[in-house]
Parts: structure tokens; sequence; C-alpha cells
């Protein structure tokens, strides 16, 4: 099958959007580079392509929405990924978020729970060669406990409160990255530094669609 079309236009306004993002203090060059090959327009309506570059959020199916580019940098930068690292992502999407840790070399276990996307953007990753190591249909609330440890889990809908799970499921030394509250959320990252201990920091305010438990 043929991957769509990444034009000059698009690849010239991708840039634009990079240099955006490193002035508003994304810094990590791994990720402006990685963010750099990855055609954000693969991921969203065909109708909505013209405005991919914008720094905005676009809705997608199901109701929910393909982050703002500057949302998707910041939490990758929070993750410190190395290349080959472990690393679950809970909230599949668009599968944008997915592609741009693969980009960074790192291999990826992603949970969606809305069947339709799940579906739909994992047809989407066979059609662009991209190579999660699982797609799953189910509830991020209890991460992948076959799979733990892994080095970083990125949450990429806004939970109430921090589920246990992900961070039992952390390697030591792992970093979990999630957004926390309701209406609008607080980035936070927690490092696990032993067996029992974990160090949390804060980022600032973000706002996502909401962290659902079970499946739909
Ligand atoms: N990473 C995505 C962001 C999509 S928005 C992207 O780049 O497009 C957040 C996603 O989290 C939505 O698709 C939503 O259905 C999903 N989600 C919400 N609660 C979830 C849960 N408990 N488990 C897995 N996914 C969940």
């Amino acid at each position: 099958m043929n991957t769509p079309l990444d034009s000059a236009k698009h690849q010239g306004q991708r840039k634009l959007l990079i240099e955006r993002l490193a002035a508003m203090g994304i810094s990590d060059s791994a990720v402006l580079e990685a963010m750099l090959q990855v055609p954000r327009h693969w991921f969203m309506d065909p109708g909505l392509a013209t405005h991919a570059y914008d720094n905005k959020a676009f809705p997608i199916a199901a109701d929910q929405t393909i982050s703002h580019p500057y949302t998707v940098a910041f939490q990758s930068q929070l993750l410190e990924v190395k290349s080959g690292d472990k690393v679950l992502e809970i909230g599949t999407g668009s599968g944008y978020q997915t592609a741009v840790l693969l980009a960074l070399g790192v291999k990826v276990y992603t949970i969606e729970r809305q069947q339709e996307l799940f579906k739909k953007t994992k047809r989407l990753f066979t059609k662009l060669n991209l190579y999660p190591k699982k797609v799953i249909f189910g509830d991020g609330y209890l991460g992948l406990p076959n799979e733990a440890p892994f080095k970083s889990i990125v949450v990429t809908a806004g939970a109430p409160s921090v589920p246990k799970p992900l961070l039992q499921q952390l390697a030591v030394g792992g970093r979990l990255v999630i957004p926390i509250g309701i209406e609008e959320q607080i980035m936070t990252r927690f490092t696990r530094i032993s067996e029992k201990e974990f160090d949390k920091e804060t980022f600032g305010t973000f706002k996502f669609v909401p962290m659902l438990k079970d499946k739909n």
C-alpha cells in the first residue's frame, strides 16, 4: 500500500512549526528532530490537513482530539527516552504521539479504550509502515502488567489521580508523565528512584480529554 503524500508545502510548514516549538522552550533536539520527521497531517482528518501544522488540538474520531504539537513535544521531552527503551503509551488516539515515540527509536506499547479509534489507528499504522510493539484495545488504568517494567509511561488523557498500576509498572529509574486533574490538568512526572520511592515534579497546566475507565 502506498503511504500518503508528504508535500514540500507540508514539509515547509512543519519546519516552521518545529522552529516555533523551539522558541516556546522545547530544547531536546532529538524530540524536535523526531517531530520534523513525522507528517502530522497523516494522523488527521483529510479535511483538516491544511491546519495540521498549526499549534492546535483537532477533533479525531469518537469525540477525541489529536494533542497540540506543543503538548506532544513537552511530554516527549519529559520522558527523556533513549533509543531502544520500552515505553507504554496510554491513549493511542490518532497515533501521532506513538509515531513521534517511534521516530525517537523506542519500543512502543500503546493502549486505546475507544474501539472505533483503536481499529482506525491500528489500520493507519499498517498503512504507514509504523510498527509499535503492541497496539491494544483496553483500559489504560490497568497498564500492561504482562509487559512491565517500562522505562517510560506516558498518559495522553487527563487522569483524576495517578493510577497505582502505572507506578508499579515503572522500572527503577523509569518515568511516568501524566496530566492530573479534572477541568484542567497539572503535568506531572513521577520518577521511580527505588522499589518503594518515587520522586514527583510538576510542570504547569494543560488541557486534555478525560481519561475514562473501562473500554467503549
Ligand atoms: N496520543 C493521542 C492523544 C489522543 S487524546 C494523539 O496523539 O492523538 C487521548 C486518548 O486517550 C483518546 O483517544 C481517548 O480515547 C484515550 N483514553 C481515554 N481514557 C483511556 C483509558 N482509560 N485507556 C486508554 N485510552 C484512553
